[in-house]
């Protein structure tokens, strides 16, 4: 079994070429962290860690991707740790237990935009209360329980989300650049347990997390003559993090994920079923397999019309990423991820590999 804590390695090993991309791509070290644990301590950690032997030494692996600065801190002894896909009946019950909220009957419960809303096969739009942006939409899931999702449901709530940006676009010829989320559960930000999604439309300029990957992005291209994603996505498969994705779309398990087992979905276009279906049978695998519960979604797209700076090459880039178990007090984020790296446990190879499987059995 691969493991991240071999990356160095598996990169020396690749191709010539590939090996090149991904020289081009990711800057990879890896030290070891060495502790003197007491007598007493020994038998907490066997229990814990297995031996003493895998505390006493632990290897660390630092990936950065040169490229856009996300950069990752994994460690052996973390990533080691079985994945806990276990489900928690309480935590179905209480969900259950939440129905017969405003989102359960939107038409009263929710307010409508200026441009009304759009109804989709499994969703309905409503006007956010407390907006984010100038347009910010919530996209309010027909579905109370935010896990009974397939990948068709999924592909109609981004459906619904687009033909709301263009309802934004034609009441504000200026909310050019569209951005749709999904904040699932607690751990993820979400307040509201029903299922929803949102939807925000800026003006000016995209949001600068998008325009900084745009700008890095052209970047590479000025200088080394070869599409950045292309590139990203050669890699991701040649180190065997893709994961299943339909025709013309492609997908990983980031090798610098921003927290836990980040994956990226890259297509042409939002309007693509192929692309929104993937998303769908993802994260179906993500809540089924992985045992995910708590998630982020994030959708980068170019702007919907023709605007000043160049979106040429830039696909629609699809973020999915685990925010832990529901049971579990603690923030997985903290000081190091807001200003300085992520550190994550789970292992990319893993988290491929799981996926995989869930697909093809
Ligand atoms: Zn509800």
């Amino acid at each position: 079994m691969v493991k991240i804590t071999d990356l160095p390695a598996l990169i020396e090993a690749l191709r010539p070429e590939d090996r090149a991309s991904a020289d081009r791509l990711f800057d990879v070290g890896a030290t070891t962290g060495s502790l003197d644990p007491p007598e007493a301590m020994r038998t907490w950690i066997e229990k814990s860690f297995g031996s003493v032997d895998a505390v006493t030494k632990q290897r660390i692996v630092r990936v950065t991707n040169r490229i856009t600065l996300q950069g990752t801190l994994f460690n052996g002894l973390r990533a080691s740790r079985p994945l806990d896909t276990g489900v928690n009946m309480d935590f179905e019950r209480e969900i259950e237990a939440s129905g017969g909220d405003p989102f359960c009957r939107p038409e009263e419960g929710t307010p409508a935009d200026v441009f009304g809303r759009v109804r989709g096969e499994h969703a309905i739009t409503a006007s956010n209360v407390a907006k984010y942006d100038g347009f910010h939409g919530v996209i309010v899931f027909d579905d109370h329980n935010p896990l009974h999702l397939t990948p068709e449901k999924v592909s109609d709530y981004i459906s619904v989300g687009l033909e709301w940006c263009r309802k934004a676009l034609e009441a504000d010829p200026q909310a050019r650049y569209p951005f749709l989320m999904w904040n699932c559960l607690w751990r993820a930000g979400g307040s509201i347990i029903h299922g929803h999604a949102q939807v925000t439309a800026t003006r000016a300029t995209h949001y600068p997390k998008v325009e900084h990957l745009r700008r890095a992005a052209s970047s590479y291209h000025a200088e080394h003559g070869s599409n950045y994603f292309d590139d990203l996505c050669r890699v991701h498969d040649a180190l065997g993090l893709a994961v299943p994705a339909e025709n013309g779309v492609r997908a990983f398990a980031s090798l610098s994920p921003v927290k836990e087992k980040e994956i990226v979905v890259i297509g042409r276009s939002p309007e693509d079923g192929p692309l929104r279906r993937t998303v769908g049978a993802l994260l179906r695998d993500y809540v089924e397999a992985l045992g995910v519960r708590a998630f982020n979604v994030a959708f980068y797209m170019p702007p919907l019309v023709p605007v000043e700076e160049d979106w040429s090459g830039f696909p629609t880039v699809v973020h999915l990423v685990d925010r832990g178990s529901p049971a579990n007090r603690t923030s997985d984020i903290g000081a190091m991820e807001l200003y300085a790296a992520s550190v994550v446990a789970s292992d990319p190879f893993k988290v491929a590999d799981v996926l995989r499987e869930a697909a093809f059995g």
